[in-house]
């Protein structure tokens, strides 16, 4: 550029000095950007002419950087020439933005920032600068001398044009914040006349200390609108910040954040070993009086911390969730004294809350709200030991149960009944009108309630209450609090209600602190066991600890046998004395009951853990357990400009990944469909395309139905999503390094093409371009096939014929639910408990999912599913489906989510869909790796490829390339046997629990392998090469082995096996249309007939 000779093709003499031309010079252009720049902004543009060729080909690429890169950062560079500086106000310092600032000389100025900031450039030289502002005295400054390189710094200081006494009107703006605003004035603030009254009294009692200093009651006495309390809260939250974490945990039906406020030392998370606490206030949104408590009791924390004994020692030993309003909807309707109304009681939809929980003796009908559904997500992610609902209208402490079986209003009472009664009375004797029993004379005469407390079902019937979901579903104790006789009662009471419950509310915090607590932990390393079971003798209702191992079980003082049980542990028995007012501790160190104790032990070396193998036990257990993945999920953001991608684009991002991230992904096509769109499979992996064996490998799909596309958008933002993370996020990197994710996110692209946004009922593109449904197309043989199979259905079988899969799972709309196999009409699933277990993992990490209610209006869907999971069959059942091909023919467990009641909804649900899928999706991630795995070799160390693992006597696996097998199992005990022909069978049991990573189990065979003295390889293939030969050579090798093994059942595992084998080589090798012999005698369950039959179909 520099040599002014462009030298272009079409202009071959044209030469401009030094590379540069005024733009008028060279030719007229009206309406040039750069113009605009400098005329009406503060930039000054030029415009730059890179190369002669418009669009060269990519391999140019490389050259112009190469010419370009040094010019492009010396351009860059330049940005810091001439004059810079601020202009500001004389009196206050405040920034002075819309300054103009104006060098004499030159007809251009410019304009200052909304810092008040500036940068003039200019060349080297000697100018002088004026700073103008309306309403002040200009300000120049002369012979400002303007160097090569970085810019001088010249502040301008403006001072106003004075106008007689007017100088008070400029600077007021400060000194609002020692006035707290509209606050109303209340009886203590930390005035002295009430710490006189006691000095005389401390003269005559001990005198070393002097007396503490009261401590300071809140001032902060109104109503607080959503907004006002917003901002209260956010006040707090920034003012102390080392103890206070403000956090929401959903929203409300018209999109209100539910906030909690945690205050605690730590706040922002839970420390092994301190309770939590929760207040929850106004969840009928016209019985004000807990709101504004809760309010009270989070300025009375803050500012009492650190300076008050009692504060202090509570907020240091506990983690205080409180949650102001659980229906600020409801609250926004309500009426200032309101008495006993309704309105602004139940939520935006008009459901009352209080009626909305999943009730353990009837079933609630309503739709469950979003604010219910948020409650019950809060308290499946926190331990939470002891609550409190804050409600008015009465002036009583209820206690569960707060109905029955039959419904009527008679004493219901709880395992916990005592301790319920104890924790009660701790607030009502607090309360000094509340314990004498009377609570609205005026209201309801005649009514008493002894101590101020009741039970709830003998005071009135409530069906689907909060307190009671707590107790049946939690490890929480919760009562609920009638705080008062009027539900909304003035402003100006609002001092009065803190009086009387300010004690009470303390007093209740610490309850938390009582009955017996302590950890349970591993007593061969220590670490601490989550989900243990504590039970406690006579009193039937258990508690499991946290995922640290911690736990806490509320009792009434006295002597107890308590009792830790675990999966896979042996359970430990011992007494404990709760002392009154306090807490025992008692912690618990379990033995494993483990293969050396039990059965015949694993032969061979156990292998050893390498560090990396470790890193990735803890992460699996850090993501499993607790609030680990939701953390995860909030702390790696992604896109949230949703849209639906139809083919085209879809092969644009795909190919846009493998562009962007190289080294971890790599792109593949399966097939083409009808109309010859390619069918898409993206790896990532840490190192994509290769064969990492001893990793487990997981398939995304989506798209079957293409009328459903949900599914696919959610499987690319979920491939960006993992891909941007990778090296960013620890657990993402750790994830993908150690797994290998396979995404099909389109499966039916042809139909996808046909489908309309915003249908939520049609079939539109439902099925292929041949009219197919491509879910009731996969037959693994000929003879159950009226027609050939789809293009699609072949590219998909194909993928999960490469049998390497751990775990698959599916995408679909029009339901909201998790299906297992099989689709097909069967008996019974051999595995049922473990595909069900994974089903309900990914329902479980949906927001919604879980819940259960799949009820469509648009579908007529059943609704009130259990866990939100039902096995497929029972949804719609069919033949043919994808899933139940994964089972029988892929050996890979495949489940289908189901995303929403909507096939097609618009695009700016995508988001939500998103957010609410993302956890799950993840979760499945973690899921790959639990179960058992391991690898199966000979005496000699070779691997053995192809032997069974049989699972609980019925599922098999079978180990791959390198003798690895991985199967993924519910948590609890089972059997595996490993079983290979010519080698001894070997068994174990296994423990697999929900939370570890599977523990790699060698297993070794010590049997020569070889058999009547001939390869096993020779004796395969010589049966593969005639029919009549195979079932010789199958029964002699059955034979041998039934002579060989000691035990009855062996024979049936090998032949088994064999017949597998063969049947592998036969689809390979052969043409055969006859059924096989061996497999048509042999079969045992529906499964096999289907495998058999696709042996022939080739
Ligand atoms: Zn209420």
């Amino acid at each position: 550029m520099k040599t002014g000779q462009p030298n272009c093709p079409g202009a071959k003499d044209e030469t401009f000095k030094d590379g540069i031309t005024n733009g008028a010079q060279w030719y007229d252009v009206p309406g040039g950007m750069q113009d605009y720049n400098y005329l009406h902004g503060n930039c000054l543009e030029i415009t730059m002419e890179l190369s002669c060729c418009k669009y060269p080909p990519a391999s140019e690429l490389h050259k112009e950087w190469d010419l370009n890169r040094e010019s492009l950062l010396a351009y860059i560079e330049k940005v810091h020439i001439g004059v810079r500086g601020y202009v500001k106000e004389a009196i206050s310092g405040a920034a002075l933005a819309n300054a103009s600032i104006m060098v004499a000389g030159i007809r251009h100025n410019l304009t200052t920032g909304t810092h008040g900031e500036y940068y003039r450039l200019l060349v080297p030289g000697t100018y002088n600068i004026t700073a103008v502002v309306p309403g002040y005295k200009s300000v120049t400054i002369n012979s400002v001398q303007v160097l090569e390189g970085k810019a001088v710094e010249h502040n301008f200081t403006m001072s106003p044009v004075v106008s007689e006494g007017a100088d008070s009107t400029t600077v007021r703006t400060e000194s609002m914040t020692s006035t707290s605003g509209p606050s109303i004035p209340t009886t203590t603030t930390n005035s002295p006349n009430s710490t006189v009254v006691p000095s005389e009294e401390n003269k005559s009692s001990p005198p070393i200390l002097p007396p503490e200093p009261q401590p300071i009651q809140p001032q902060e006495f109104r109503h607080h609108t959503y907004v006002d309390m917003e901002l209260f809260l956010r006040k707090y939250s920034s003012e102390f910040p080392s103890i206070v974490h403000l956090y929401s945990v959903g929203r409300s039906v018209d999109g209100h954040e539910l906030y909690v406020m945690a205050i605690s030392d730590n706040p922002a998370v839970h420390e092994h070993g301190e309770p939590e606490f929760k207040y929850i206030g106004n969840m009928h949104g016209n019985e004000v009086v807990g709101r504004e408590l809760l309010l009270n009791l989070i300025e009375y924390l803050c500012r009492n911390y650190g300076t008050d004994t009692e504060v202090t020692k509570l907020v240091n030993s506990t983690r205080i969730h409180i949650m102001p309003s659980m229906n600020p909807d409801g609250y926004e309707i309500g009426t200032e004294g309101d008495v006993k109304g309704y309105k602004g009681r139940n939520n935006s939809n008009n459901f009352d809350l209080n009626r909305n929980f999943p009730d353990q003796f009837a079933t609630i009908t309503d739709p469950r709200q979003p604010e219910t559904i948020a409650v019950m997500n809060w308290l499946k992610s926190i331990p939470f030991v002891l609550s409190a609902n804050l409600h008015g209208g009465s002036l009583v402490v209820n206690y569960p149960y707060d109905d029955d079986k039959k419904g009527i209003s008679q004493y219901s009472q709880s395992p916990d009944d005592q301790v319920f009664q104890r924790v009660s009375r701790a607030y009502s004797q607090e309360n000094p009108l509340m314990h004498n029993g009377h609570p609205c004379e005026d209201l309801y005469p005649g009514e008493y309630f002894e101590d101020g407390i009741t039970n709830g079902a003998q005071w009135y019937n409530v069906r689907g209450s909060m307190q009671d979901w707590n107790y049946v579903n939690t490890n929480c104790f919760e009562v609920t609090i009638e705080l008062g006789c009027v539900k909304y009662p003035m402003a100006k009471e609002l001092p009065k209600y803190w009086e009387q419950n300010r004690r009470a509310l303390l007093q209740f915090i610490k309850q938390v602190h009582t009955g017996v607590k302590g950890t349970v932990s591993d007593s061969r390393d220590g670490t601490g066991i989550p989900n243990v079971t504590i039970s406690v003798d006579e009193i039937d209702h258990n508690i499991t600890t946290a995922h640290t191992g911690d736990y806490w079980r509320l009792l009434n003082p006295g002597t107890y046998s308590v009792t830790a049980s675990a999966h896979g542990y042996k359970s430990v028995k011992t007494y404990a004395t709760v002392p009154k007012d306090g807490v025992e501790v008692v912690d618990f160190r379990l033995t494993r009951v483990h293969s050396d104790s039990n059965g015949q032990p694993l032969k061979g070396p156990q292998p050893t853990q390498n560090p990396s193998e470790k890193e990735l036990q803890s992460l699996i257990k850090d993501l499993s357990l607790g609030q680990g993945l939701e953390q995860l999920v909030s702390s790696t953001d992604t896109e949230n400009n949703f849209r639906y991608r139809g083919y085209k684009e879809l092969a644009g991002v795909l190919r846009g990944l493998t562009l962007n991230f190289p080294k971890i992904t790599s792109l593949r096509s399966l097939g083409q469909s009808v109309e010859f769109r390619t069918i898409w499979a993206l790896e990532i992996s840490n190192k994509p395309g290769e064969a990492e064996l001893s990793e487990p490998k997981i398939r995304f799909v989506a798209g079957i139905h293409g009328n459903a596309p949900v599914g696919t958008e959610l499987l690319l933002e979920f491939a960006a999503f993992l891909c941007i993370n990778y090296g960013k996020n620890p657990a993402i990197t750790k994830l993908i390094n150690e797994t290998r994710i396979v995404i099909v996110p389109s499966v039916n692209p042809d139909g996808r093409e046909l489908a309309v946004e915003k249908e939520c009922t049609s079939t539109q593109g439902l099925s292929n371009a041949h009219g197919k449904d491509l879910d009731t197309d996969f037959f693994g043989n000929a003879s159950q096939r009226v027609v050939e199979s789809q293009p699609e259905t072949r590219a998909m079988m194909d993928l999960i014929l490469e049998k390497s899969y751990t775990l698959s799972v599916a995408l679909d709309g029009g339901s909201l639910v998790a299906t297992y196999p099989y689709d097909k009409p069967v008996q019974s699933v051999e595995n049922e408990g473990t595909l069900k277990y994974l089903a309900s993992v990914y329902a479980n990490n949906h927001p919604k999912m879980h819940l259960g209610d799949a009820g469509c209006s648009n579908n007529g869907q059943m609704s009130n599913i259990p866990d939100g999971v039902m096995r497929a069959a029972e949804r719609q059942s069919h033949m043919g489906s994808m899933k139940d091909f994964s089972m029988d023919f892929g050996h890979c467990p495949e489940i289908t989510v189901y995303t929403g009641c909507c096939f097609f909804p618009p695009a700016e649900q995508l988001a939500t869909l998103w957010a609410e899928n993302k956890k799950a999706l993840l979760s499945m991630l973690v899921e790959v790796h639990k179960g058992v795995r391991g690898v199966v070799r000979d005496k000699s160390g070779k691997p053995i490829v192809g032997a069974i693992i049989v699972l609980n006597g019925g599922v098999r696996v079978f180990t791959t390339e390198g003798g690895y097998f991985h199967a993924l199992l519910a948590p609890g005990n089972h059997n595996i046997e490993a079983v290979a022909d010519g080698y001894q069978q070997q068994r174990q049991e296994v423990v697999v629990s929900s939370y570890e990573a599977a523990n790699s189990i060698i297993i070794v065979f010590d049997m020569d392998n070889s058999i009547f003295g001939l390869p096993r390889e020779f004796v395969v293939a010589s049966a593969a090469a005639s029919m009549t030969a195979l079932v010789v050579t199958a029964c002699i090798i059955w034979c041998v082995c039934a002579a060989k093994s000691n035990r009855q059942k062996d024979g049936f595992h090998r032949l088994r096996q064999h017949r597998d084998d063969y049947e592998d080589e036969i689809r390979l090798t052969s043409m055969g249309s006859k059924k096989s012999l061996l497999a048509h005698e042999f079969q045992d369950e529906s499964e096999s007939d289907e495998e058999t039959l696709y042996a022939n179909k080739i």
